[in-house]
């Protein structure tokens, strides 16, 4: 069970493909390998990863030419790119070429400052996953110490239902389908039944008005919950 943000790493090189990965495995990321372009093609295909960090050069299907795809489609517009490149001339030809990376690093790099490249990406997209603190209307969630409060009156909340309090404030007004909560909230390689997830909102709506309040939660009718 997990919320934590998905890392596709796309590196032909697999000493350089398995430190990164290692690297982001110990910050707590769930990683994803991908040693050329068509298989990191093939993945996102599967369910959008949180963050691609993606090397310039591959075979056949450069970087570039990927990232290109990815920022076409409005499935995949909206994941960060960190492209890496071994020289910092192709870094410029790469920001010349507005592939519409969302960053850029020069190999060598400093395995501390790509963490930070990715946290800075994720705290745009995911905010909750790097432990900011969120808002909406009288609910405040720190996921840093885990706290909800609504109002000022603090809420006791299972994991499950923090994790979905969580994914609907990092997107107040999205329409969340039942499948997406169950891959965002319980993991994609967990078989879930999906009125699983009915019952969740059922306990996240009890405690979200567990001192009044009106309920934030809307069911849309054959699509699935959104926040507000
Ligand atoms: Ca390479």
């Amino acid at each position: 069970m997990s919320d934590q943000p998905t890392v596709l790493v796309v590196e032909d090189e697999a000493a350089q493909r398995e430190v990164l990965s290692y690297n982001l495995e110990a910050e707590g990321f769930r990683v994803q390998r991908a040693e050329n372009g068509e298989e990191a093609l093939l993945l996102v295909e599967e369910g959008a990863p949180d963050v691609i960090v993606l090397d310039w050069m591959l075979p056949n299907v450069s970087g570039i030419e990927v990232c290109r795809q990815l920022k076409m489609r409005s499935d995949t517009r909206g994941v960060p790119i960190i492209m890496l490149s071994a020289r910092s001339e192709e870094v410029d030809r790469v920001r010349g070429l507005e592939t519409g990376a969302d960053d850029y690093v020069v190999k060598p790099y400093s395995v501390i400052e790509l963490m930070a490249r990715v946290r800075a990406q994720l705290r745009r997209t995911r905010p909750a996953s790097v432990g900011e603190r969120l808002e909406f209307e009288d609910i405040v969630l720190d996921a840093d110490t885990h706290r909800v409060t609504r109002a000022d009156n603090q809420l006791k909340l299972g994991p499950t239902e923090f994790r979905l309090l969580s994914t609907f404030m990092e997107k107040p007004g999205r329409v969340w389908s039942r499948e997406q909560l169950l891959d965002r909230v319980w993991g994609r390689d967990i078989y879930v039944d999906t009125r699983t997830v009915d019952v969740h909102i059922g306990r996240l709506r009890k405690a979200l008005c567990q001192f009044g309040g009106a309920d934030p939660l809307r069911t849309v009718r054959g699509a699935g919950y959104a926040l507000g």
